[in-house]
């Protein structure tokens, strides 16, 4: 693809796809799944931890990490590797999402967003080319294109929003410098097929390193991402890697990689954690439930994870109870693992070409 980046399709069963992204900073094995860290840290947990948990790949947020630290003052510390000590492959959304989640605090033109910070209600402007600036400083390996995502069901904001988005991926493509850095482009179109398989032709001639999806699982049903995601299949090119940005319980990853995705994040596991709450591959526990005050058994008896390795129910509510920060790190741990492992064996039934009864074993 370039020097610094290619893709290679290992296998395909069906459209699920394995392969094996080489970016600078190491090899992304997909289908993958990548943790959150928003402000340049994944909630609760060391770069240690997340490179002993195998995470091929984290997200940081370019909206966050511009308003504060700063992108420039991340650039003079040597970039978000070295700021943040991990030495394994990065990717930087284009601060989009955020800016159009702040609902009554943006103003949306056909040049960019006027938007105020959470953080102390400054005024600050964010178009394509402020973005790419903001995410060459920050320095990640995959870097997206500033899109527009519309709400999924109104017929003639998505129409807009994707021509806009469309406009702005060629002018981030006109704009950016570095090589060493891939820019995915955006396919938008809520829950429309048409505007989706249009976005996805315009998105794929862009001839990219990478194409991202956008704009689901913002309030559509999960029948309609499934049939967004078969629309785009056959348009997309079968040898870039594809992302569905903000997607990831354990059921999306099943029934996304069986629609060709290859690339997932999602702040749910750590949130989660966050929230008392224990991810299994098909089902939640809340550790602060009274019935785990005397369980002698780990989260899940057959998760193979640290907290789970070492730690009792009984310990984790404990911890909850007592409001100690330990059960944050050894619940997001757990449900990381769960995640990370689930898009290694998805990997290996594709390798295997089994694909396919692994989703019927797993709904069952
Ligand atoms: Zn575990």
């Amino acid at each position: 693809m370039t020097e610094y980046f290619s893709f290679e399709l290992i296998a395909q069963d069906g459209r699920a796809r394995a392969g094996i992204f080489h970016t600078p900073h190491g090899d992304i094995y997909t289908p993958c799944f990548a943790p959150v860290g928003t402000q340049a840290t994944v909630k609760a947990v060391t770069p240690q931890q997340l490179q002993e948990l195998g995470a091929g790949l984290i997200l940081a947020n370019t909206y966050h990490l511009y308003l504060r630290p700063g992108d420039d003052l991340v650039a003079e510390m040597g970039g978000l590797h070295q700021f943040m000590s991990w030495s394994g492959p990065i990717l930087t959304d284009s601060g989009g999402f955020q800016i159009f989640s702040l609902a009554d605090n943006r103003v949306i033109d056909d040049n960019g967003v006027t938007f105020k910070s959470h953080i102390d209600g400054s005024t600050h402007r964010l178009t394509p080319e402020v973005s790419m600036s903001i995410q060459e400083n920050l320095g990640a390996d995959i870097i997206m294109a500033f899109d527009e995502c519309a709400s999924p069901y109104d017929r003639g904001y998505n129409e807009r929003a994707m021509q806009r988005t469309h406009k702005w991926a060629k002018r981030c493509v006109d704009v950016k410098t570095r090589q060493d850095q891939a820019l995915f482009g955006i396919v938008q179109g809520g829950i429309f097929l048409d505007l989706r398989q249009q976005s996805a032709e315009y998105t794929g001639a862009l001839d990219l390193p990478g194409n991202a999806i956008g704009g689901l699982s913002v309030g559509e049903t999960k029948d309609e991402m499934h049939a967004v995601l078969e629309a785009i299949d056959p348009i997309l090119p079968l040898d870039k890697p594809r992302y569905l940005m903000g997607v990831g319980t354990p059921e999306d990853l099943v029934n996304c990689v069986l629609r060709g995705v290859d690339i997932f994040d999602c702040v749910l596991p750590t949130r989660l954690a966050r929230h008392n709450a224990a991810m299994t591959e098909k089902d939640r526990l809340n550790l602060v439930n009274a019935t785990y005050a005397r369980d002698p058994r780990p989260i899940d008896e057959s998760c193979t994870c640290y907290t789970c390795r070492n730690y009792s129910r009984a310990y984790l509510r404990h911890l909850i109870v007592a409001k100690e920060m330990l059960s944050a790190t050894l619940l997001s741990i757990h449900n990381l693992h769960t995640l990370l492992q689930l898009a290694r064996d998805l990997r290996q039934a594709i390798l295997e070409k089994r694909y396919q009864s692994f989703v019927d074993e797993y709904f069952k």
